[in-house]
This record gives C-alpha cells, sequence and structure tokens, in this order.
C-alpha cells in the first residue's frame, strides 16, 4: 500500500514523524507492503512553490491508497490574501480527491476518562464517530448572499441537497456500521426542513441494503443533548454538512483534549488522514505537541482505507495502555501524572505495541 505523507506546518511535521513510526510498527507486525511518498502543502509549499498545493503534490495523492497530513497554517502566512493562503490546500486537496465525507471518531479511553468534562459513569464506554457531509448542503447552496430589497437588507443561504449526495455519504456510514457495533443513527430536522425529508427517505431506502444495521433517526436538536446524556448509546451518527460541523464538535470535546482526536476525509477512490487540531503555532519545535490525533488517524487509515481492523485495536489499545501508565503530554496533564514530550509519548506507545503483541 502507498501512503502519500505531507507533513505541513507547525507541529504538523512533529506529529506526523510520530505516527509514522506507529505506521511502519505496526506494518511490520502484520506483514504488510508499505510504501511511502512525501508530498508539500501548506505553508511550506507557498515558501517554496508561491502556492499552497502543487500539480506535482496532488498528483502525488492521487497515486497513493492514502494521504496521511499533519496540518497547514501559521502567523507567517495570515497577512496573505484568502485564496494564496495554507488553508487553500487543504480545501484543493478535499476538492481534487472528492472527499464528500468527514469521519470523526470519538472514543474516550479508559486512562484518560477524568479529562473528559462529563461524569465518568456517563461518558465510560463511548465509542463513536461522526460521519459528516463535506462537499454539499448550506455551506455551498445557492443562491447566497446579502441583498436589499425596498430599503431592507436580507441575508440568504440555501440548504441543498441531491438524492445522490445524501446516498453516497449515508453508504459511507452504513458500510462503516457494518464493520462495527452495527447502529446508525441519522440526524436531520425533517419535522420543519424538506430536504431532511429527502435525507430521510434516502436513509430508509438505503436500510434495504444493509438489513443487518439498526437505524434510528433523530432531529438534530435532541440528538445534541442525547450526545452529553448517553454518548455511550451511539455507534455512527451519519449528517448533513452544517449540523455535522456543531455535532462532531460537541462529540470532539467528550473526549477531553482536542490533541487526541483523528478523522479521515473520504471519497468514492481516495481518502485523507489528520488529526482535528491545526498547526499550533504556539507550541511548534518545542517537542511537546500531543501525537496522539495523528497516531489515531493512521489507526483509521488500517480500518477504514484497508479494512484491517487488528491493527487499529492493536494501536488504540497501546495508547490506551500508555495513558492507564499515566504518561501525559503537557495539554492533557494532571498533577501526579508522568510529564513527557512528543518522542517520549510516541516511544512507550511504541513499547506497548511491541508488548500487546509479544506478551
Ligand atoms: P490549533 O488546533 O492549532 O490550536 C488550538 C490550541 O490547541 C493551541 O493552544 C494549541 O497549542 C493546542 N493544540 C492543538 N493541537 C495540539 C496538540 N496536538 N498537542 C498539544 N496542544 C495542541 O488551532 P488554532 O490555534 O486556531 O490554529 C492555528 C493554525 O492552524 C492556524 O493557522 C489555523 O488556520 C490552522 N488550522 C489548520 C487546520 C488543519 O490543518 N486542518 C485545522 C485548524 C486550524
Amino acid at each position: 500500500m502507498r501512503v502519500c505523507v505531507l507533513r505541513g506546518d507547525g507541529i504538523g511535521p512533529e506529529v506526523v514523524e510520530s505516527a509514522l513510526e506507529v505506521l511502519k510498527k505496526v506494518c511490520q507486525i502484520f506483514n504488510f507492503d508499505l510504501e511511502l511518498v512525501e508530498g508539500i502543502i501548506g505553508g511550506q509549499s507557498i515558501d517554496k512553490f508561491g502556492e499552497p498545493i502543487t500539480e506535482e503534490t496532488l498528483k502525488l495523492c492521487k497515486s497513493s491508497n492514502a494521504v496521511l497530513l499533519g496540518a497547514v497554517g501559521g502567523p507567517k502566512w495570515d497577512d496573505l490574501p484568502t485564496d494564496r493562503r495554507p488553508e487553500k490546500g487543504l480545501l484543493r486537496i478535499r476538492k481534487e480527491l472528492n472527499l464528500f465525507a468527514n469521519l470523526r471518531p470519538v472514543k474516550v479511553f479508559e486512562g484518560l476518562i477524568s479529562s473528559s468534562p462529563l461524569k465518568e459513569e456517563v461518558v465510560r464506554g463511548t465509542d463513536l464517530v461522526v460521519v459528516r457531509e463535506l462537499s454539499s448542503g448550506i455551506y455551498y447552496g445557492e443562491p447566497r448572499g446579502i441583498f436589499t430589497k425596498n430599503g431592507i437588507k436580507y441575508g440568504i443561504n440555501t440548504m441543498y441537497y441531491s438524492e445522490e449526495e445524501i446516498r453516497r455519504v449515508v453508504r459511507v456510514a452504513f458500510k462503516l456500521a457494518q464493520r462495527r457495533r452495527k447502529k446508525l443513527t441519522s440526524v436531520d430536522k425533517a419535522n420543519v426542513l424538506e430536504v431532511s425529508k429527502l435525507w430521510r427517505d434516502v436513509v430508509n431506502s438505503e436500510r434495504e441494503n444493509f438489513k443487518d444495521v439498526e437505524v434510528e433517526h433523530l432531529y438534530v436538536d435532541n440528538c445534541s443533548m442525547q450526545l452529553i446524556r448517553r454518548p455511550s448509546s451511539f455507534d455512527v451518527i451519519v449528517t448533513g454538512n452544517i449540523f455535522g460541523d456543531i455535532l462532531s464538535d460537541e462529540a470532539g470535546v467528550i473526549s477531553g483534549s482536542l490533541g487526541m482526536l483523528p478523522s479521515a476525509s473520504v471519497g468514492e477512490r481516495y481518502a485523507l488522514y489528520e488529526p482535528v487540531h491545526g498547526s499550533a503555532p504556539d507550541i511548534a519545535g518545542k517537542g511537546i505537541a500531543n501525537p496522539i490525533g495523528t497516531i489515531l488517524s493512521v489507526a483509521l487509515m488500517m480500518e477504514y482505507s484497508f479494512g484491517f481492523e487488528p491493527a487499529k485495536k492493536l494501536i488504540e489499545d497501546a495508547v490506551d495502555e500508555t495513558l492507564k501508565e499515566g504518561y501525559r503530554t503537557p495539554d492533557i496533564y494532571s498533577r501526579g501524572d508522568k510529564e513527557v514530550g512528543t518522542k517520549e509519548m510516541t516511544q512507550k506507545i511504541l513499547q506497548k505495541v511491541e508488548k500487546l503483541i509479544n506478551g
């Protein structure tokens, strides 16, 4: 398998290096053939080529089975015009690779359970994925804008979905649920919005193709409450762009730290894996970034792109064991923990991988 590596800016290169060490280790253990190719993106690409992503890098991504990205952006490039900023590189890659679904897993590790803002008994066992439609919906619908009519200003946005746009993301979610605990929650606002009625119809029609998956429909307002009341009861949640934007951040906070969260953006052919956090310029180069979000992104890659559940489980178990022993980067440190930097945390996780395999 070929993985295109885009280290990016700020702490991107530091956390990607950690994730690659773990990826190489698990590939070696399971005899997986791994080829790494390196591309350049974001501020690094602007400095070298004057644009946030080059055709060369896009080609590399398209010739790979998966892309692993660190993060892009930083104060050095903040004053550039919007279309030349580092973040444009990410938007371009998502568009070129047609990545229409965003996967945001949230797993509460036993070793870090006290970091959650929710009560331990509520969050224990939480292991869910929010699947958000990424390329359509109200953020892209036309007409949009601010208009003046009879001297009064109006702001307009349009929530829009074609049946096909709904179907393809819903299928991603059903397939994911089939590989997990076989439960799908579809979130909409079908009591008010026509676009949600269509969403619900499509989900119901797809049920025929995934008979082993249990389906529940929730209105978005109810779902936002249930996520706090009973997060551990969810498996896969699928929803449109704007609802997913909000619910994935709400779900993310349950785990207790931004540095712990992985993500994937997937399409029919390509998939890109990255931590949820940004380039964290305030701590870049200090060797203290939490690498776990990127390491768990590699676990997600093993599961989603390569269908290899045991490798995913091994990585997650190694992370959990390391946390249980009290090792913490500063962002998740509490008094009494063992404070470590990025490299030491990575070494501890690698040692746990070894130990879990060799006993
Ligand atoms: P951020 O996620 O980079 O940082 C927010 C806070 O969380 C900071 O205090 C940071 O130190 C901390 N943090 C983040 N990740 C951490 C980690 N792994 N370990 C320890 N601490 C961590 O968000 P921001 O400060 O709003 O943005 C900084 C830059 O990143 C901006 O240029 C922004 O545009 C960019 N950004 C990029 C992406 C991406 O590449 N996908 C996403 C978000 C923001």
